[in-house]
């Protein structure tokens, strides 16, 4: 299911480009060889599947990859979560699922600091779509829950 094609109303271009980008080129696909966590999470109302592989070392997110298919949206939010957390601290990394989370619920300005990741506020106007850019930081979060 594409952007496009559920929904008629027109995002911002830019934004629009960005979340393409990381959807035809997924950063961070993938799996790890010896991850310290890893965790499936699906979102039946869109289709939409995650694999999150952490590598996780003295609190700081050494590597992380995904694996799944879904809506651009789910898949794109993955790639730019993944990119975002990768050598960040497990603390770090939760802060910036708040902020996404408060982004995806309307707060525009907590997305400042999100990167790429700010692509994606334009979806919270889409009741349907925001559990779409949830879905990798729920994993993400369900992940550091699970951390040994
Ligand atoms: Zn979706």
């Amino acid at each position: 299911m594409s952007l496009e094609s559920s929904h008629p109303v027109k995002l911002n271009e830019l934004y629009r480009e960005v979340i393409m980008d990381h959807y035809r080129r997924p950063r961070n696909k993938g799996t790890l060889e010896a991850p310290t966590v890893s965790i499936d999470l699906n979102n039946p109302l869109c289709g939409d599947e995650i694999t999150l592989h952490l590598d996780v070392e003295d609190g700081t997110v050494k590597d992380a990859r995904f694996s799944g298919q879904g809506c651009s949206i789910s898949q794109a939010s993955a790639s730019m979560m993944t990119q975002q957390v990768r050598g960040k601290s497990v603390d770090d990394a939760l802060e910036m699922a708040e902020a996404f989370k408060q982004m995806m619920h309307g707060d525009e300005s907590a997305g400042k600091s999100l990167g790429d990741l700010l692509a994606l506020h334009g979806v919270s106007k889409f009741p349907a779509r925001v559990r779409c850019a949830l879905l990798a930081w729920e994993a993400l979060e369900r992940s550091v829950e699970q951390l040994p």
